[in-house]
Order: structure tokens, then C-alpha cells, then sequence
């Protein structure tokens, strides 16, 4: 075994609230160790765009209900480039834009769009598995939901003001206050909802990154995967 131990198989469940740093965080763990990177915000946010392409009223729980299976949602997991597609179009773009930003946790309210984008989250948890690599999955119900019995389960979190700061360049925006707005609105819906909220539950590990850099956090996190990887290998022996 090597000193940071096998992390073959191994499942990293992250969740967060927007701008903490846990896409950037997962993605950095995943190139550091060889693993694959699902991005299930991506998921919830291309199935959005097809609501709203398709002129479905997304106030409308039971109108998103009635319509969820109807696009197929791709995910590429190279955490170096990941790639998402609707219906075979790439909309990595699209649905980083305001309009879906803006009505993203309305769909994702929605008990029939989650069980389908879960079941669809968990077979490609199995197929990292199942091949090999082993995979960081980033969202708001991973640690809960979607893959409770990950033996790395971590909620990373930042303050309002560092989050608002880093999403604000990230979309390029001077107006920070409209983004710590729109931020703390999208949390408080995400929180808050009957289903799967995000939430910090026992057997999570809380990461708070305010004033730490990337490279820190993903250090901290990777030291984190191999000590689990260590402890399973021990568990085994
Ligand atoms: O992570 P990101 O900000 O791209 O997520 C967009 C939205 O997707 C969140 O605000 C939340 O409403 C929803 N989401 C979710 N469950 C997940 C991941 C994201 O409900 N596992």
C-alpha cells in the first residue's frame, strides 16, 4: 500500500451552500487523486433549462412533475473537464445563466425531479465503484440522500460575505450585494424545503473556508480521503 493509502472505490460526498468553495474543492480533490467529479447542481440546473426552453412554468410544481422525464441529462465526470448535455447539447453555458440561477431551487423543490436526478446520481456513484477511480460528488443532499454511507462525508461552508465575494468572480460582477442577495435567498429556499434540504448531520465533517485559499482547503480535504482510504485498508487487512 502506498503512504496515502488506496482510494480505489472510494466515495466523497460534499454539500454546501453556494459559493463555499466545494465545487472548486471537489474538483481539486478528484485531479489530486485520480478521482471522477459529479457536479449534481449541474444536473438540477440543466433539467431547468430544459424546463424553461421548453416554456414549462416552474412555479408550477405539478407542471415540472408531469414533464422531468422528458430530457436526457448527460454528465461527464473528468474532474479535469467535465462536460454536461441536455438532449445531446452541450449547456455548460446556459446554465450558469441568471434566468435558470434564478429558478433552479423552485425545480429542484420538486419530489419527482429529485428522485429521478438521485437514481440517476447513484448509478454513476456505483459505476465509479464499480470501475475503479472512486468519485467526489458535490451538491446539497449528498451527505444525507444520495450517498449517506460515503466514508468521507463533508459540509464546506464560508460566510455570506466570502461567498457573495468569490461567486461574484466567478459570474464577473461588480454588484456583489445583489449576488449576497440572490445567494442568500437560494439558501434559504434550499434549506428550508419539505425535501432533502441541505442540512449538517451527524458523520459530517464541517469545513468552514473563509479565509482559507483553495489550495488549503483542497490539502486539508485530500489529507481527509487519505486517511479514510488508510483506515479502510486496515479495516480489510
Ligand atoms: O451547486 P449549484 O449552486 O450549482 O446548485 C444549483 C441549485 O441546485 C441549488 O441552489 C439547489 O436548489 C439545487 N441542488 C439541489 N440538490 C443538489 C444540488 C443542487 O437541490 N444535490
Amino acid at each position: 500500500m502506498s503512504g496515502q493509502g488506496s482510494t480505489e472505490g472510494i466515495v466523497i460526498a460534499i454539500d454546501g451552500p453556494s459559493g463555499s468553495g466545494k465545487s472548486s474543492t471537489s474538483k481539486g480533490v478528484a485531479k489530486a487523486r485520480g478521482l471522477r467529479y459529479l457536479d449534481t447542481g449541474a444536473m438540477y440546473r440543466a433539467l431547468t433549462w430544459w424546463m424553461l426552453d421548453n416554456g414549462v412554468d416552474v412555479e408550477d410544481p405539478a407542471a415540472v412533475a408531469a414533464a422531468v422525464d422528458r430530457p436526457v441529462i448527460t454528465m461527464g465526470t473528468d474532474p479535469a473537464a467535465p462536460t454536461v448535455s441536455v438532449d445531446g447539447r452541450d449547456v455548460a453555458a446556459e446554465i450558469r445563466g441568471r434566468e435558470v440561477t434564478a429558478s433552479v431551487s423552485a425545480v429542484s423543490a420538486v419530489p419527482r425531479a429529485r428522485e429521478l436526478l438521485v437514481a440517476a446520481q447513484r448509478e454513476a456513484i456505483d459505476a465509479a465503484r464499480r470501475e475503479g477511480p472512486g468519485i467526489v460528488v458535490e451538491g446539497r443532499d449528498i451527505t444525507t440522500v444520495v450517498a449517506p454511507d460515503a466514508p468521507v462525508k463533508l459540509f464546506v461552508t464560508a460566510s455570506a460575505e466570502a461567498r457573495a465575494q468569490r461567486r461574484s468572480k466567478e459570474i464577473r460582477t461588480g454588484d456583489v450585494a445583489a449576488t449576497r442577495a440572490d445567494l442568500e435567498r437560494r439558501d434559504r429556499l434550499d434549506s428550508s424545503r419539505a425535501h432533502s434540504p441541505l442540512t449538517l448531520t451527524s458523520g459530517t465533517a464541517e469545513l468552514d473556508t473563509t479565509g482559507l485559499d483553495l489550495d488549503e482547503v483542497v490539502a486539508l480535504v485530500v489529507d481527509l480521503v487519505d486517511e479514510a482510504a488508510r483506515a479502510a485498508a486496515t479495516a480489510r487487512a
